[in-house]
């Protein structure tokens, strides 16, 4: 899906900082979460990445121009354009449409010379309402259920761009009514949140997730947002913090629900305050949604997995319609548009804390969650496919077998 063209830029003469600004437009008017500007042996290869994929825009082949345009970035930046060997991060701001949008810069310098990956964020989205997140009815009374309680630990786990963010600030959005004091912690902080004290954590001067936490909680907070647990300080101190009266946020690298309570244990937390304090686990990823257009139902024989185990949980009122994208101009041909996001919702029952205080192994804690009425991400997401939503080709695409 070309939305750039490149070629033009020589032959037009055009400058770097034109070519710039017309890759930042057509990054923010197609929702794109970053440029990236990637050197091969035949020049300086761009690309978006467009609902979660890599979506090459082609190359530029001459170095002089190339360098002109990493140079260009490197300035807007404020970073050392006479740096070659290290590292680099930085931040810029650009308009678009009158928008503010910020732009945070990496660079790698590789074997063929600077690589340049540019995060977009454009504050200026709108927020999500908590019930416009995609859940299906039932798992969003379960979440709702959740986020309400006033003190414990809620977490939210997935990969890297799954959406994660999204979740939690419709959380927050939700929950902050004026009447209770909340805070988040933040790498980077993506939104503006009104009425909500955001931190950010800043590692070149040394301020990292546990030292924010700390005085985090001198400033007497209800509910506390934790962007990432990846130490040890930071996750005995969520823990702690939710078996004290707080309400406790955060998000962790774990792909299932069940696996949550084993990486907080392995990472710091202790079995028996993690049981305390845990409310619940959200997974959650990413899915492409089937192109409104293009969507054709398909036999259900055709399915790639097989799909008995979900066949009940669909409404008695539904009919199931597995569907296929054929692929048409409003989907470039790919027969998706858009994504939706899918859940797994753990919650913690008496059983499940006597589980994670014992530190029983991870397949117990699936199987006593299974037990409960979770529904795994592999079902919730074979359900999106009968109703039509998606393919089970994405699910195989996405999820773990
Ligand atoms: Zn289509």
């Amino acid at each position: 899906m070309k939305l750039i063209d490149l070629e033009g830029f020589i032959a037009a003469g055009e400058t770097a900082s034109e070519l710039w600004e017309r890759l930042v437009e057509a990054a923010v008017h197609n929702r794109a979460s970053d440029i990236h500007l990637a050197w091969q042996a035949d020049g300086l290869h761009v690309a978006l990445r467009l609902d979660g994929q890599l979506t090459p825009q082609g190359r530029i082949a001459s170095v002089d121009e190339s360098n002109r345009l990493i140079n260009h970035v490197l300035v807007m930046a404020a970073l050392d354009v006479g740096e070659r060997r290290r590292p680099q991060a930085g931040r810029a701001m650009a308009k678009v449409d009158d928008r503010g949008i910020d732009l945070r810069v990496s660079v790698l310098p590789t074997n063929h010379g600077r690589d340049v990956v540019v995060r977009v964020l454009d504050r200026t989205v709108s927020l999500l309402e908590i019930e416009a997140l995609g859940l299906p009815r039932r798992e969003l009374n379960r979440l709702l259920g959740l986020v309400s309680a006033p003190s414990g630990l809620v977490l939210i786990t997935g990969p890297t761009g799954a959406g994660k963010t999204t979740t939690l600030y419709a959380t927050l959005n939700r929950l902050n009514d004026g009447t209770r004091k909340i805070v988040t912690i933040e790498e980077p902080i993506e939104y503006d949140l009104n009425g909500i004290n955001q931190a950010q954590v800043n590692y070149r001067i040394g301020v990292d997730y546990a030292s924010l936490l700390r005085t985090v909680l001198q400033q007497d907070p209800n509910i506390i947002m934790i962007g990432e647990v990846r130490d040890a300080e930071t996750a005995a101190t969520a823990v702690r913090a939710a078996v004290t009266g707080h309400l406790v946020f955060a998000t962790l690298h774990a792909i299932e629900a069940s696996a949550a309570v084993e990486t907080l244990i392995s990472l710091g937390a202790h079995p028996h305050f993690l049981g305390r304090a845990l409310r619940g686990v959200v997974a959650q990823t990413l899915v492409r949604r089937l192109c409104p257009k293009c969507a054709e139902r398909i036999d259900e024989t055709e399915a790639v997995l097989p799909l008995d185990d979900v066949r009940e949980l669909i409404g008695p009122d539904e009919k199931p319609a597995l569907s296929m994208g054929r692929g048409c101009e409003h989907c470039h041909g790919s027969g998706y548009s858009g994504r939706m996001g899918l859940f797994e919702i753990l919650v913690v029952t008496d059983e499940l804390r006597r589980l994670i205080e014992e530190r029983q192994p991870t397949a117990e804690i699936q199987a006593a969650a299974a037990r409960t009425g979770m529904w795994t991400l592999q079902q919730v997401g074979k359900l999106a496919a009968l109703r039509g939503e998606t393919t089970i080709e994405e699910l195989v695409r996405i999820l773990p077998t």
